[in-house]
Parts: structure tokens; C-alpha cells; sequence
């Protein structure tokens, strides 16, 4: 999430106050969202959400479906063929076309990148720390691990929780300054609200979840939800 720092040090208690937000069936079928309908993703959803489940179980289940969220955000990458040799004979295989790169938004975008690594090992990964300066409303890389030299087909946002969206489109918007041809934003779980604001920001950009709840709280937290991501991965309560 944006860290969001005020002039006193302190934080708006209340952004969400008052802000009218679309219904979740108004937001169903924005272009280029895709909700996952896997079963095997709503029953670790459901373990997930649990507020019984611990950091140890929690994380564990962020890298499960950040896998199955990576199986299904990559299954539209550019394949070239390359000549092998099998133990049998030569044939003509196939490849990923160019590299991957997965951007972790920290802090809590770190369990998903890890799921994503378990698909694809050689992905390269930029993490990237966020904050907003409050004067000028300008989102500050206050860690920025992306490389000079960028030759990837794609590039992955991932942070679980999109909620207001601030932080989901200030991360585009830095990734944008790099020569990549294609953006994704992947969450696991979005409120109608930021995924509006996502996708009318970046509609260049695909967006993958897990799932779409009902709305924000007033502090700007998704519900139902599964309270704060960070906090249930790394046992920061
Ligand atoms: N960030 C979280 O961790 N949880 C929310 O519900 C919203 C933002």
C-alpha cells in the first residue's frame, strides 16, 4: 500500500468518509479484469480470509495463490520456437518470448512475488516501495530496485489488496517510464471502488484477481476482506 504521510506525521484517519463508491455488479465487466473462477482458488480464499488462520498458514496461502494467479496472468505470453534434441530425436519446442519481470510492491506484495517465483523461476523481481508525498500528491519511490536495462515481454504489479487503488496506479505509473510492452496489475483481492479507479487510470492494463468484494470501509479497508495483508503475512499486529 502508498505509505501516505502528512505535514503533522500523522495519517488521514478517514479517506474513505463520505466518497460514494460503484456497486460490485457495476464493476463485473470492466475490460481487461479478469476474477478467477478456479475452485481450487475460492477454498484457499476461504482459509485465507479466515481471521483464525495465523501469519505462518496465511503466508503460506499468499504464495499458493499468487501461483495460481501467475498460471492464470501468464497464460497469454508470446512462445517462439527453439530447436531441441529429446533423448528420441531432434523437434521444434517452444519458449517464453522475452523476459518477466514481477513488481513487489512492499511491503505486502513480497508472499505474492514468491507464489510467481514458484511458476516461473527465472522471472526477475523489482521490488518497489511506495509513499505520497502529501503536499504535491506525488507518489515517491522511496525503494526502487528496477533495473537500468529492461528487455522483458512483460511486467507484473503485484500487491494483494486493491482497494483504494493509489498505490496499484502509482506503481504503473512508474513502471509506465520503462520501455515494457506490457503492464499487469495482479491482486488477490479488489474492491469495486479502486478496480474502477485501476481501470479507468490504466486501461491499457490487464488485471488479475482472485476475487471482488463489496466495498471499503471508511478508513479504506476492502470488505468482507481479510483485514490488513501486510500485518496477517509478516505477524505485525
Ligand atoms: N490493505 C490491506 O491490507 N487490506 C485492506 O483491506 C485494504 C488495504
Amino acid at each position: 500500500m502508498t505509505e501516505t504521510t502528512t505535514s503533522s506525521g500523522g495519517r488521514p484517519s478517514l479517506p474513505m468518509q463520505g466518497i460514494p463508491q460503484p456497486r460490485r455488479d457495476e464493476v463485473l465487466d470492466l475490460p481487461r479484469v479478469h476474477i478467477s473462477s478456479h475452485p481450487v482458488m475460492a477454498h484457499k480464499m476461504t482459509a485465507l480470509r479466515d481471521k483464525n488462520t495465523q501469519p505462518p498458514e496465511f503466508y503460506r496461502l499468499v504464495k499458493e495463490i499468487g501461483a495460481l494467479l501467475a498460471y492464470e496472468a501468464t497464460a497469454t505470453l508470446a512462445l517462439e520456437t527453439v530447436p531441441i534434441e529429446t533423448p528420441m530425436g531432434p523437434m521444434v519446442g517452444e519458449r517464453l518470448a522475452g523476459g518477466i519481470g514481477v513488481t513487489p510492491i512492499l511491503r505486502a506484495g513480497l508472499g505474492l512475488a514468491e507464489g510467481f517465483r514458484e511458476v516461473i523461476p527465472d522471472a526477475q523481481i523489482w521490488h518497489l516501495g511506495l509513499r505520497r508525498d502529501e503536499e504535491t500528491l506525488q507518489a515517491i519511490a522511496y525503494y526502487n530496485q528496477l533495473p537500468h536495462q529492461v528487455d522483458l515481454q512483460v511486467c507484473y504489479a503485484v500487491d494483494p489488496m486493491l482497494a483504494t487503488g493509489g498505490s496499484a496506479i502509482d506503481a504503473i505509473n512508474v513502471l509506465k517510464r520503462r520501455d515494457i510492452p506490457r503492464l499487469c496489475y495482479v491482486g488477490i483481492i479488489a474492491g469495486p471502488y479502486g478496480l474502477l479507479k485501476l481501470s479507468q487510470t490504466h486501461p491499457d492494463v490487464d488485471i488479475y484477481i482472485a476475487a471482488l468484494d463489496e466495498s471499503l470501509n471508511d478508513v479504506g479497508y476492502i470488505l468482507p476482506g481479510l483485514g490488513d495483508a501486510g500485518d496477517r503475512q509478516f505477524g505485525t499486529f
